[in-house]
């Protein structure tokens, strides 16, 4: 792991090619740890990960405490309902009081844009030797989704030799509400720069125009460390979008970010975007259907797609979370500067 040299981990925009072989590779290495007898490494012992969720969270929160469980970190987990933040203390003072605690990877999730990079470069300042690892904030940026999402396609695409190369080339297509999704976000740094070409499909109120522009500019670094990523098209149409795909990816209407009714109603938007079993006909054969979760059952997806394993990966994407949030929480707390 010589060459790696984040700190933190807010988003993918600066991830190189060798940065995701690297967490890839790690997570296959504990994803192959036999699950019987002792399932703990010895590998973070001594270490303290923090769990800081200011927004709500079932899957990414318990993820990430197996994750350090299974490498024999110490961890801690703040619950903001029950903390100070009542009492009206900043999130930098709550995070400074963690870190005076001994923390060495502090895993944030916020509501707003921002709120874990801005805390990044406050605990620089302040010289902290201290590792953030965003947790999800705003509509900005969620990187292990990204990547376990990665992992879950490269073993789909070729389980006997899951690598990055197994993506090169291939139509992925992201359906829903892009517009507040941190997933989408991070889901098209992380598939343009394997070589993807990602289509984007939703009604103009959740997918505007300018999203064909997102990879052209990385956030974070005024270069991209990627050579020449895949394309990003948007379609309106789903008979479109789902001709000759590799995958299906769908996204949950985010309607706690929704300031205004976006949609004419939901039934519309299940017959206009919603994936049945009937809509995958329209795809080739063999292809998979993927989403985050949590899934509003019936809207963006049928129940008994939800529910058919054979072409349905949701429970794969969360089995894999976890080596891939070992793998994030090795990184970055035996590699800290
Ligand atoms: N769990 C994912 C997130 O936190 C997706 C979602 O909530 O729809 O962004």
């Amino acid at each position: 792991m010589s060459h790696w040299n984040h700190k933190h981990i807010i988003d993918l925009a600066s991830f190189s090619l060798e940065d995701y072989k690297t967490v890839l590779e790690l997570a296959k290495r504990f994803q192959n740890i036999p699950s019987s007898g002792s399932r703990k490494l010895p590998a973070l012992q001594g270490k303290l990960i923090t769990t800081l969720f200011f927004e709500p969270s079932t899957r990414t929160k318990s993820s990430f405490e197996l994750a350090a469980k299974r490498l024999s970190a110490e961890i801690q987990s703040f619950s903001p309902s029950t903390s100070s933040l009542k009492k009206g203390e900043s999130p930098l003072d709550t995070v400074m009081t963690y870190v005076a605690m001994g923390a060495n990877v502090l895993v944030i999730r916020h509501s707003c844009t921002g709120v874990p990079a801005q805390l990044a470069n406050s605990l620089d300042k302040a010289k902290k030797n201290v590792s953030i690892l965003n947790g999800g904030d705003g509509l900005h940026s969620h990187p292990s989704q990204a990547l376990l999402d990665l992992f879950t396609l490269i073993h789909f695409f070729d389980k006997s030799n899951p690598c990055i190369e197994n993506i090169y080339g291939k139509k992925i297509t992201i359906i829903g509400d892009i517009l507040h999704s941190r997933v989408a976000r991070s889901n098209l740094w992380s598939l343009t720069a394997c070589g993807a070409n990602v289509v984007l499909c939703g009604p103009p109120t959740l997918l505007p125009e300018e999203f064909i522009e997102f990879t052209s500019k990385p956030p974070s670094s005024e270069i991209d460390p990627i050579k020449k990523r895949g394309k990003v098209t948007i379609s309106r149409s789903l008979k479109e979008a789902l001709e000759d795909t590799d995958a299906v990816y769908t996204l949950r209407l985010q309607k706690e970010r929704m300031s205004e009714n976006l949609l004419s109603s939901l039934n519309t938007y299940h017959d206009d975007y919603g994936i049945t079993h009937e809509t995958m006909k329209l795809c080739k054969e063999n292809v998979p259907i993927l989403h985050p979760g949590p899934v509003n059952r019936g809207i963006e997806m049928s129940s008994e797609l939800l529910d058919d394993q054979s072409i349905c990966l949701v429970n794969e994407q969360v089995t894999n979370g976890i080596p891939i949030r070992m793998a994030l929480l090795y990184l970055l707390a035996t590699n800290t500067k």
